[in-house]
């Protein structure tokens, strides 16, 4: 498949993914929230040998899950301030794309079939779920790994009330 680049607001920091993402997240969980300062990410996530630096180098700030107490890292252009990826310390071989940083955010497959809504109860107000999704409370699994219960709303589901 073609090779899908993407960058920084202000081009100093480029990078490139040569795969299709393994599946897609969309979360509204809280620091989803602060770190998009948005309803929530959409975050393609690739194997980590499919993304490279191509221009540039991204500064890192280690934020510890409250949920997991494991590192997570967020990877941004030091000038522009534009977040590129993420990388996390539970799973070293996974490396999730801020969707926004693609020069086509829509280049790859967002559905039902390859796509979860999670974090449903921190959505703000406003936050939307096309029918057809599958969705969850909180997270997809617990800390140990057991799958949580999907369930997939009837109709589009759009958030009402203040968490
Ligand atoms: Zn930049
Ligand atoms: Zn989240």
């Amino acid at each position: 498949m073609a090779i899908n680049s993407g960058g920084c607001l202000c081009g100093a920091l480029r990078f490139e993914v040569t795969e299709a993402p393994l599946w897609v997240t969309a979360c509204f969980c809280r620091f989803c929230q602060r770190a998009t300062g948005s309803s929530g990410m959409v975050e393609p996530i690739f194997i980590i040998q499919a993304y490279r630096i191509t221009q540039g180098r991204p500064a890192r700030y280690v934020h510890v899950s409250a949920g997991s107490g494991r590192e997570v890292y967020m990877h941004f252009c030091p000038t522009c301030a534009t977040k590129t990826h993420l990388t996390f310390e539970r799973w070293p071989d996974r490396l999730g794309v801020y969707a926004g940083a693609f020069d086509d955010p829509g280049w790859f497959d967002f559905t039902p079939e390859n796509s979860k809504f999670i974090f449903l109860d921190e959505a703000p107000r406003g936050a939307m779920v096309p029918a057809g999704f599958t969705c969850f409370h909180q997270h997809a699994a617990t800390l140990d790994g057991t799958p949580m219960t999907p369930f997939v709303p009837e109709g589009h589901w759009l958030a009402q009330r203040r968490i």
